[in-house]
């Protein structure tokens, strides 16, 4: 180690002189914003994901709030979902003016728990929301025959989930196909794939697809493409009260050569995990995370669990800032956040785990150009801070 080592940040996306010229490209065209780019990145994405419709947005909180819409979620119904999430998953609820209903996590995966899903149903369940969190998918297997079954439509937050995989009766396929009624993506910077900021919404469902593309461009009822392309004088009327939650066509040409680097961004992810499991195992008090045998992910966080106390947490991520290193705590829980303290919410049992797995989760460091190096001093920095 160097005397004066390089700090490491905990996350740095992947962009160059491709994402540059696709943006060039994009300016000297002269359409910059929703037009010929997105079209292309959502015939791309879609083929990525084998989604027969892929709709653009301008992030996922968007992407969100529209697949809730298509749901039916509207004032005073409840939609269940994971309390452990970024916020914005329990902030989409309460924009469609719902009430979030929080079940615990699987302790193993940070996903939500499907075991505790049928005693969260009420006469008023609208929908279910789960989250593929930091990647690694969620058990759809188990949650999909509860959604048919009682005929609630199943939404997946897939925000950190690109390029990660499941094994759906046993071939692998990528999350996003969606086996759900509508699957959301974030290209925001600290996902692997970005557009700066940015969203996508698959679905199976031609309706739905119809429906975000009218409500992300204020429920115009002419795409503008359609008026400038048109021979003949075109006067757009406004159908439904929409929004404006349109991706730029400058953010879609920087997706598109997102898109092509992501096989390669996820396959070299998870050699580094692989790497952080060798480097870490033996440190006494941490635990690595694992993937279940029916699931791939794309290692968007690593998250190591400190076994035995919240009080660890604060000085060992201190300890690690001091040489330089940064970190963030383990992922939130909604229902403790003072925006939360306002809102409606109701949990449907007890939260546990979800406050567990926030206060002893440390997300270490992970980025493409992460060095083999700087992965050990990250491991010798958490071993000496476990054991001072
Ligand atoms: C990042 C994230 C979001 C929000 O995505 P934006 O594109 O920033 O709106 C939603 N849900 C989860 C689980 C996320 O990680």
């Amino acid at each position: 180690m160097s005397a004066d080592p390089k700090s490491i940040p905990v996350a740095r996306p992947l962009v160059g002189e491709p994402e540059c010229e696709a943006a060039a490209r994009v300016i000297r065209s002269g359409w910059l914003t929703q037009g010929p780019e997105v079209a292309a990145f959502e015939r791309e994405f879609a083929a990525f994901t084998d989604a027969p419709h892929a709709c653009a947005v301008s992030n996922c909180t968007t992407a969100l709030h529209l697949a809730l819409l298509a749901a039916g979620v509207g004032p005073g119904d409840e939609v269940i979902t994971a309390s452990h999430s970024f916020i914005a998953t329990a902030n989409a609820v309460h924009m469609c003016g719902a009430v979030p209903v929080f079940v615990d996590i699987e302790p193993a995966t940070y996903n939500l728990d499907p075991r505790l899903l049928e005693a969260a149903i009420s006469p008023l369940t609208k929908a279910i929301l789960c989250v593929h969190q930091v990647g690694l998918p969620c058990d759809l297997a188990a949650i999909l025959p509860m959604a048919h079954a009682r005929g609630l439509p199943l939404i997946e937050d897939a925000a950190c989930a690109a390029g990660s995989e499941i094994l759906w009766e046993g071939r692998w396929e990528r999350i996003g196909r969606p086996r759900g009624d509508a699957a959301c993506f974030s290209f925001h910077p600290r996902k692997l794939l970005t557009t700066g900021d940015g969203g996508m919404i698959v679905t199976r469902n031609a309706e739905w697809d119809r429906k975000f593309r009218l409500l992300r461009q204020h429920g115009m009822g002419v795409p503008d493409a359609v008026r400038h392309g048109a021979k003949q004088v075109v006067f757009e009327d406004y159908v439904v009260p929409g929004f404006n939650y349109r991706l730029t066509d400058l953010q879609a040409a920087v997706g598109r050569e997102q898109l092509k680097r992501l096989p390669g961004m996820v396959a070299r992810r998870r050699e580094q995990a692989e790497v952080y499991a060798r480097l870490l195992a033996d440190i006494p008090g941490v635990r690595v995370p694992s993937e279940p045998a029916w699931a791939r992910a794309n290692w968007q966080s690593y998250i190591v669990r400190l076994v035995g106390g919240a009080n660890r947490q604060r000085a060992i991520m201190q300890s690690l800032l001091d040489s330089g290193i940064a970190t963030r705590r383990g992922v939130m829980c909604s229902h403790r956040e003072p925006a939360y303290r306002a809102v409606a919410w109701r949990a449907a049992g007890p939260l546990a785990e979800s406050e567990w797995a926030q206060d002893e989760g440390i997300i270490l460091p992970l980025y493409h150009e992460m060095t083999a190096g700087e992965q050990e001093r990250v491991a010798e920095a958490v071993r000496a801070a476990c054991s001072a």
